[in-house]
């Protein structure tokens, strides 16, 4: 069987979680965490970025930055994964939900402003495979209205904009570590500052609300209660993983566009043929080889790829339900003008197996099996 996803192993993972135990210190914020926030910083740019437990959590952590409240609104996609509208949900926020662009299945940047309203608090994009939404349209929006702007960066660790690292564009941005994203901790996230204006405060949400950091940094003598917040900071074991994997980041994203370039020219044909879609990438946008998914003509074709793959061994799977049509996402929000692409995109869309160290043959094979299918036709 090729699988869908394999979680990132590089080989020194366990050397480092063996430093940690023999350091004696396994909780959060020790050399690890320190060697993972300073990597990240140098290599997008940004101000202050804080490791975290995951991403939601990193999203939850922007929520609380927000201060966003019951009755805010938030505009964002209806296709993504659920975190993105939970996180705020669990403030008390109303989601609403704008149509995605078909070309690269992110927030259509034309149909935010007509659903800002004087509730509106943030505009929270997701960067779809790496592939970023448009930027520079949507912070002047954000800017013209006095609204924040919240990257869910999941899946787009360095990536890029017009040259800008994604996750340092807008006000705060959101980072996943999950076994199923391009580096990995097993569970984790990271939060993403891009002025120092916020740096305290997402440092004191983080060690539930204490100025504990600045206690060890010896800025004050002891440390106490200052706001609300959590538990959002990894154990170092955690850390110790990622930081195996960012020392061979390029490596790894190196392996990955190799893999997406080689399903490209693979399905060239097809797409040529009008048989499938490929995903575009705008040329002011850099990815990272996140995911490679081809269109299919409709949901029932699609539904009859997926089942042909299986029958050989290869588990190629669908993504996001739109959320406007989960139970959670009616209840916690509405769309906002037409859906004419977000629910037909979604139902065409299928995934290819794409992980650190998928083999050639097995890629070929792959590649070879999708031909096979629309072949027989
Ligand atoms: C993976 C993912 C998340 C959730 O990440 P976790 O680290 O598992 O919380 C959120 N948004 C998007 C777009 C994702 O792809």
């Amino acid at each position: 069987m090729i699988g869908f996803n394999v979680p990132p192993y590089v080989g020194t993972e366990l050397t480092y979680i063996k430093k940690a135990i023999e350091n004696h210190k396994i909780s959060g914020d020790g050399e690890f965490t320190a060697k993972c926030n300073t990597w990240l910083e140098e290599r997008t740019g940004a101000n202050r970025v804080l490791l975290s437990t995951s991403c939601t959590h990193a999203l939850e952590m922007a929520a609380l930055l927000a201060e966003i409240k019951a009755g805010d609104e938030i505009i964002m996609p209806s296709y993504t994964f659920v975190s993105t509208g939970d996180a705020f949900v669990v403030r008390g926020a109303k989601l609403v939900f704008v149509d995605i662009r078909p070309d690269t299945m992110n927030i259509d940047e034309t149909k935010i402003e007509d659903a800002i309203t004087e509730r509106t608090k943030a505009i929270v994009v997701v960067h779809y495979a790496g592939v970023a939404c448009e930027m520079d349209t949507i912070m002047d929006i954000a800017g013209r209205h006095n609204l924040l702007v919240i990257e869910d960066a999941a899946q787009g660790v360095l990536c890029s904009y017009k040259g800008r690292s994604l996750g340092t564009i807008g006000d705060f941005g959101c980072y996943s570590f999950h076994e199923t994203k391009n580096f990995s901790m097993g569970e984790g996230g990271a939060l993403v500052l891009k002025d120092t204006a916020f740096v305290e405060e997402a440092e004191i949400i983080r060690e539930k609300g204490t100025d504990r950091k600045k206690f060890f940094r010896g800025e004050v003598d002891k440390y106490q209660w200052v706001n609300w917040g959590s538990s959002y900071l990894p154990s170092e074991l955690n850390a110790a993983y990622l930081w195996a994997q960012l020392e061979k980041a390029d490596e790894i994203t190196d392996d990955r566009m190799r893999s997406y370039e080689r399903y490209k020219s693979g399905f060239e044909s097809l797409a040529q043929a009008e048989r499938v879609q490929l995903p575009y990438v705008p040329k002011e946008c850099q990815h990272n080889g996140h995911m490679f998914y081809l269109k299919c003509k409709d949901l029932d074709e699609r539904t009859r790829l997926l089942e042909f793959l299986k029958k050989n061994n290869i588990l190629a799977v669908f993504h996001y339900v739109p959320l406007h049509s989960s139970r959670a996402g009616r209840r916690f929000g509405s769309f906002h003008g037409e859906d004419i692409y977000t629910t037909a995109e979604s139902e065409r869309l299928v995934r290819m197996p794409m992980y650190y160290g998928l083999t050639r043959e097995d890629q070929d094979y792959v590649i070879e099996k999708v031909h096979e299918f629309y072949g027989k036709k």
